[in-house]
């Protein structure tokens, strides 16, 4: 089969590979129809995110028909149609039975969460497609996937829905509601998201749909913010305004009441503190540029929530903790516990509260993924979400 792999930074290949096979009893196979490129894949070709091997399978966005299944699979058959959420859960462990499924203690094996726990403390799930240190799974940009435990990790989706109304599922508008929940919104709050790509235009649908009054965009792209306005949020250019004084500015002093950052490690922009950050990560003694929640930190009302869905992959330094601490504010993060919300948003998409094809810029189809990867990193503006059909 075709599969787009990782070689190095910034090198992504269409390479013809062999088929996977099921390996174990709870697997199936996935013939995928359609697959994206996730923003947080950007992390990985720009060579951010440790333990990728050459030749590793990249995807965590996709959906597809059941071509084959394992013998304990016994709640799905060949020729369904399924969405596959992006984080690996077992359904049995004590994390899974809390729903908190990107935590499950299963998924990631165990030479796999050596690595993770050297780094930190514990292992979280397996991701589909995202280095070895979180389970060395292939990915499903790919014709071919395999799933393991599909009996809990294959959402069976209704046949009126297209594929571009249900493949973000799989991660970026679980993603993107998590983080407006995990902000802890009240009626009538003001919420700031910080990065108008795809995870931060659904967690600003998902504010309005959770009672926030007011959303703010902060972005520097037009494009995006455009988008962020036509679903009725105010838009702050980071590039034409002091983000900080604007925000004070129009919350009458107080400052948002949630925050959320859906930027992570790569913030852009010519901040003295993002320069530095820029500088160690060249010379090596830095790994995370965290100038979005340094802001969020000092920006957000006292006694506000900061959301952070954002990925972050190793040590932030120079954070203001006498501010977080001082102002009582809480932080909320984690990977999305995506089972937990695909049929609930499943029932949102169904009723139109939410319209996810709404973000999708290109249709490719996969021997283009070497040029998507590198347009979606550079044309960010011009290129919001690029789906590809195998
Ligand atoms: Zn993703
Ligand atoms: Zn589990």
């Amino acid at each position: 089969m075709r599969a787009v792999r990782w070689h190095g930074k910034k090198d992504v290949r269409v390479d013809n590979v062999p088929d996977p096979e099921i390996v174990n009893p709870r697997d199936a196979i996935i013939r995928v129809t359609s697959t994206a490129i996730c923003g947080s894949d950007l992390h990985l070709y720009d060579g951010m995110i440790p333990s990728m091997q050459a030749g590793d399978i990249l995807g965590h966005e996709f959906m597809g028909e059941v071509v084959a299944l394992g013998k304990g699979v016994t709640n799905l058959r060949i020729g369904d149609r399924v969405v596959v959420p992006f984080t690996i859960a077992c359904g049995q462990c004590f994390f899974c039975e809390k729903t908190l499924t990107s935590l499950c203690d299963n998924s990631n094996p165990a030479d796999n969460q050596d690595i993770a726990e050297a780094m930190m403390g514990h292992s979280p799930s397996g991701l589909f497609g995202y280095s070895h240190m979180l389970g060395g799974y292939a990915g499903g940009q790919a014709e071919l996937v395999r799933v393991p435990f599909a009996d809990t990790g294959c959402f069976k989706v209704p046949a009126h829905l297209t594929d571009d109304q249900v493949l973000f599922l799989s991660d970026i508008l679980p993603t993107g509601w998590m983080a407006a929940e995990n902000a802890e919104i009240e009626k009538g709050d003001t919420v700031a998201v910080w990065g108008a790509g795809p995870v931060g235009q659904f967690a600003i649908r998902s504010a309005f749909l959770l009672g926030a009054e007011r959303v703010i965009a902060i972005d520097h792209r037009p494009g995006r913010l455009a988008l962020a306005a036509e679903a009725g949020a105010e838009t702050i250019d980071f590039e034409d305004v002091d983000v900080m004084a604007a925000l004070a500015e129009t919350t009458g002093g107080n400052g948002p009441d949630r925050c959320i950052d859906a930027v992570g490690m790569e913030a852009h922009g010519l901040a003295i503190d993002n320069i530095q950050d820029r500088a160690k990560q060249a010379i090596g003694i830095g790994t995370d540029r965290p100038h979005v929640l340094r802001q969020a930190i000092v920006a957000c009302r006292k006694g506000g929530t900061i959301s952070m869905p954002g990925v972050y992959g190793g040590l932030l330094d120079n954070l203001p903790m006498g501010a977080f601490v001082n102002k009582g504010l809480t932080l909320k993060t984690g990977q999305t516990h995506v089972h937990r919300y695909m049929q609930p948003l499943l029932e949102r998409i169904e009723a139109g509260d939410i319209k996810p094809d709404v973000i999708i810029s290109h249709r490719l189809s996969l021997s283009e993924a070497p040029g998507a990867y590198d347009d979606f990193l550079n044309k960010q503006d011009e290129f919001t979400k690029v789906v590809m059909q195998p």
